[in-house]
C-alpha cells in the first residue's frame, strides 16, 4: 500500500482553479444569506426588525420569522439549494447538520414549503451527540434555535446545494450543549459591562464587541499517503515515525515560497471562503515541512468563531479535491513544531474605537489602560480557567513542549507598554519619548516603523499592538470555548471595577483618581503574570513557582477549575453556565481525552500486530537464513558479527515492542473498569499513555533498521515532502 500511495502521489496532477478575478468582489458573499441578499429578499419591515434584533441580541417575533423564512427560501432556492438544514457546534469541537428537503409531497406533487417554524427552532434527534448527563435517555431532545446574529449561508457539495442556518443546541430544559449558546451569553456580558466602563469616558458609547482573529495552523500530506496510515486516518496524528534525516533544523520552510499544489488548494480555499463572506487573507508556509497557516481578518466573535468552523470544514473538503488531507491536529508529527490557533481579540465600540488601541501616547489614555490593565487582571485571576478553556489530549502534546506556550499562563506586553505600566504605577508622567516611536533607518529606503511590542512566540496570552493575542488554543480547538472563557473573565473583571470605582466616587474621590487607585491596586495583585522573557526556558518554570503561577501540564487535572469557586464566580454567578452545564462540560471534556487516548492505545496495538511485527519478523528471518548459510558457506564467525550484531538489535527491540504493546492493552483494560471518570482519565493519562513513549521508541527503531522495502507504513520523510 506504501508504494502504490507513493506512486499516486508522485503522479497527481495539478489541479488549475478557474477563476476571472474581476469576478472576486461580486464573489465575495455570494453564498450567504447577509446584509444585501436580506435587503432585496425581504421587506422593508423584516429588513428592519432582523437588523434591530441582531444590534439588540433580542430574538425575532413569529411573525416577523415567517417573513425571513420566506425571503431566505426564495434567495436559497434560487441559488439552487434543495434542503435546508440547522448548523450548529456541538461539544464533539465539530460542526453538526441535519438536512430537511424544502420539498414536501402533497397530493401526490412535489411543493416548497419552509415554515417559521422550520427557521426558529428544529428538534434534530441528537440524544448520540454529547450532553455530559444533561439528557437523560428519556428525554433525549435537543433543540435547535436560530442564531440570526450569524447569517444563514450555502454549501455547495459536487451534487447538490444546502441553505444552512446557524443555530444554538440547547436540551429540553434549556441547558446548552453547544459552543454558540454560552458564547452569545457572554457577549451580552461584556458588551454590558464595557459599555457601562466605557461611559466612564465617553457617553455615546453605547455597544462594545469583542472582535476575533483567528491564525489558522494545518499540515497538508498527500491523500494517497494519508490512507496508508492507519494512524492518521483513526487519529490525526502519527502514532509512530522515525524522524526524517532532515526535519526543520534548516529552517527553510517557513514564508519558503509555496509549491504550486499548496498554492492551487489555498486559492481554491480562499475562493470559496469568499463565497462563504469569510474574509482570508494571509497565506504562508509554517515553521515544520508540510506545515501551512492561513488568517482571516477580525470579524465579531460569533462571526469568527463560526467561520472558523466552517473553514476547518472547507479544508477538509477542498483538500480532497486537490489530492490532500489536512491535518488540523495539534501534533500529526513528533519532532517538529505542532499546529496551533491565535486569537487575536480585542474590544470595539460602536463609534469605531479599538479600547486596547494605545494610541500615540499611551500614558495618559486612561480608558485604554483601564481595559488594558483589567484584561491582564482578569486573566491573572482566571488563569486557571483560561487555561483548562484550551486543554485536551492533543494540545498537551504542544503546551509545554518547547514549541508553542507552556503551560504557565503568563502576558507578554513589549518593553514600550512595560515601561508605561510601570510608570502609570510610580505616577510618573512621562511624555512619549521619540523612541517609543522608533523607526529603523535602511540606506536609501522609507523610513521602517517600529510596532511598539516586539513579538514573543513563547506566551500564551501576548499584547500585540492592539489586541491580545492568546496563543496558546489548540488549532482544532472550537474558538468558541477560549472565548467563552476569555469574556467571561473579563467581563467579569469590568464588573467589579466598576463596583469599586463607584464605590469610591461614592466617597467623593474624583472619577479619575478613583480609576488610578483601582488600576494601580490590580497592577500590584496581577504584575507576577507578567513575563517578558523566553517562556520555554527552565529558569522561566523556576521562577514561575516562586511567583506562585500554576504550570498545569496535562489537560485532566486543569479540567478540575470548571469545578471550582473561580467557575462558579465568572460563569454561575453572571448566568453564563449553571452549575450542571459546567459539570457536563467537565464530564465531557475527560471523557473526550479517555477516548482519544483509548483511540490512539488501540491503534498503536493494531499496527504493531498488523505492520510492524510481521515486516521485523520476515527482516529477522532473512537475517538468520544469510548469517546460517554463509556461515555454511565457509565465512568466519568474526566476519559476520555485524550481521549477527544487527539480527541481535531487530530482534530485540521486537520482542520489546511485542512485551511493552501488550503491557499496555493490560493497562488500557485495568483503565477501562474504572468507573470514576476523572480517576479513569487520569490513569489513561499517566499510565495508559505515559507508556506509548516506549512502544513507540522500538517501533522507530525498527523502522530505522528493517530493509525499506519490507516496511509498509508511509514514512516521514515521504509524509512530509513529497508533494
Ligand atoms: P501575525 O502572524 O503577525 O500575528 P496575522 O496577520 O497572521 O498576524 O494575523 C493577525 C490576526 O489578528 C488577523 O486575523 C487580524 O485580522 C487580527 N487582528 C488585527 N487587529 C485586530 C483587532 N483589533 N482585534 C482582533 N483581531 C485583530
Ligand atoms: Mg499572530
Amino acid at each position: 500500500m506504501r508504494f502504490q500511495a507513493l506512486q499516486t502521489a508522485q503522479s497527481r496532477k495539478i489541479l488549475k482553479v478557474k477563476t476571472d478575478v474581476s469576478d472576486i468582489p461580486a464573489l465575495f458573499g455570494s453564498n450567504v444569506f447577509g446584509h444585501d441578499a436580506m435587503k432585496e429578499y425581504l421587506s422593508k419591515e423584516a429588513f428592519k426588525a432582523v437588523n434591530e434584533a441582531v444590534k439588540a441580541g433580542t430574538t425575532v417575533q413569529r411573525d416577523i420569522a415567517q417573513k425571513v423564512a420566506d425571503g431566505m427560501k426564495r434567495w436559497a432556492l434560487e441559488k439552487g439549494a434543495t434542503s435546508f438544514s440547522h448548523w450548529f457546534q456541538p461539544l464533539t469541537g465539530l460542526t453538526a447538520e441535519k438536512h430537511d428537503s424544502f420539498y414536501e409531497v402533497w397530493d401526490g406533487k412535489a411543493i416548497e414549503k419552509f415554515s417559521a417554524g422550520s427557521l426558529v427552532q428544529q428538534e434534530p434527534d441528537a440524544s448520540s451527540l454529547p450532553s455530559g448527563g444533561l439528557r437523560n435517555t428519556f428525554e433525549a431532545r435537543g433543540y435547535t434555535a436560530w442564531d440570526p446574529s450569524s447569517p444563514a449561508f450555502i454549501i455547495e457539495k459536487t451534487s447538490g446545494k444546502t441553505l444552512c442556518i446557524p443555530t444554538i443546541f440547547v436540551s429540553y430544559h434549556g441547558e446548552a450543549l453547544d459552543y454558540k449558546a454560552p458564547l452569545l451569553k457572554t457577549m451580552a456580558l461584556l458588551n454590558k459591562a464595557a459599555t457601562q466602563v466605557c461611559n466612564y469616558f465617553d457617553k455615546n458609547v453605547k455597544h462594545v464587541g469583542a472582535s476575533l482573529g483567528i491564525e489558522q495552523e494545518y499540515f497538508l500530506v498527500d491523500k494517497a499517503l494519508h490512507d496508508a496510515r492507519p494512524d492518521l486516518i483513526m487519529t490525526g496524528r502519527t502514532v509512530f515515525g522515525h524522524a526524517p534525516a532532515k526535519g526543520q533544523q534548516m529552517e527553510d520552510h517557513y514564508f519558503g515560497a509555496i509549491p504550486a499544489r499548496v498554492f492551487n488548494f489555498m486559492y481554491d480555499l480562499e475562493l470559496e471562503s469568499m463565497k462563504l463572506g469569510i474574509p482570508l487573507r494571509t497565506r504562508h508556509n509554517e515553521v515544520a515541512p508540510g506545515q501551512y497557516e492561513c488568517a482571516p481578518m477580525f470579524e465579531e466573535i460569533n462571526l469568527a468563531v463560526d467561520h472558523n468552523q466552517l473553514l476547518m470544514d472547507l479544508m477538509e473538503e477542498i483538500g480532497r479535491k486537490h489530492g490532500f488531507k489536512s491535518l488540523v491536529h495539534e501534533k500529526p508529527f513528533a519532532g517538529i513544531n505542532g499546529s496551533g490557533k491565535h486569537n487575536n481579540w480585542s474590544l470595539i465600540t460602536d463609534t469605531g474605537v479599538n479600547l486596547l488601541s494605545p494610541g500615540t501616547n499611551p500614558n495618559s489614555n486612561l480608558q485604554f489602560l483601564t481595559f488594558f490593565i483589567t484584561t491582564i487582571k482578569a486573566f491573572h485571576d482566571c488563569a486557571p480557567i483560561l487555561r483548562a478553556s484550551i486543554a485536551s489530549a492533543s494540545n498537551d502534546h504542544r503546551l509545554g513542549a518547547n514549541e508553542a506556550p507552556p503551560a504557565i499562563m503568563s502576558v507578554f506586553i513589549g518593553s514600550t507598554l512595560t515601561k508605561v505600566v510601570s510608570d502609570f504605577e510610580s505616577n510618573k508622567k512621562t511624555a512619549p519619548k521619540a523612541s517609543d516611536n522608533k523607526v529603523i533607518n535602511v540606506h536609501n529606503l522609507p523610513d521602517i516603523m517600529v510596532d511598539n511590542t516586539d513579538r514573543n512566540r513563547t506566551s500564551p496570552f501576548a499584547f500585540t499592538g492592539n489586541k491580545f493575542e492568546f496563543r496558546a488554543v489548540g488549532s482544532s480547538e472550537n474558538c468558541g470555548r477560549p472565548m467563552i472563557a476569555l469574556n467571561a473573565a473579563v467581563a467579569n473583571q469590568l464588573i467589579k471595577f466598576k463596583k469599586e470605582v463607584d464605590a469610591l466616587v461614592a466617597k467623593k474621590t474624583k472619577l479619575e483618581d478613583a480609576i488610578h487607585q483601582v488600576l494601580k491596586g490590580y497592577l500590584k495583585e496581577s504584575k507576577k503574570v507578567l513575563f517578558e522573557g523566553n517562556g520555554y526556558s527552565d529558569e522561566w518554570a523556576e521562577e514561575a513557582k516562586k511567583r506562585g503561577l500554576e504550570n498545569i501540564k496535562n489537560s485532566v487535572d486543569s479540567l478540575d477549575s470548571y469545578l471550582s469557586k473561580m467557575a462558579d464566580e465568572i460563569f454561575v454567578k453572571n448566568g453564563i453556565f449553571t452549575k450542571s452545564e459546567l459539570h457536563a462540560r467537565y464530564e465531557i471534556k475527560l471523557e473526550d481525552f479517555v477516548k482519544k487516548i483509548q483511540i490512539e492505545g488501540r491503534i498503536m496495538d493494531e499496527l504493531v500486530h498488523t505492520h510492524i511485527l510481521p515486516s521485523a519478523i520476515l527482516y529477522q528471518k532473512r537475517l538468520a537464513d544469510t548469517i546460517q548459510s554463509i556461515t555454511l558457506a565457509g565465512v568466519a564467525k568474526a566476519d559476520s558479527k555485524g550481521l549477527v550484531d544487527l539480527l541481535k538489535e531487530v530482534s530485540k527491540h521486537t520482542n520489546e515492542l511485542k512485551i511493552a504493546v501488550d503491557m499496555m492493552v493490560e493497562q488500557r483494560k485495568q483503565a477501562n473498569v474504572i468507573t470514576d471518570t476523572k480517576k479513569k482519565a487520569l490513569a489513561y493519562c499517566n499510565i495508559v499513555r505515559a507508556s506509548f513513549d516506549v512502544i513507540r521508541n522500538h517501533a522507530d527503531k525498527l523502522e530505522h533498521l528493517i530493509d525499506d522495502d519490507l516496511w509498509k507504513l508511509p514514512k516521514y520523510r515521504e509524509l512530509l515532502f513529497v508533494r
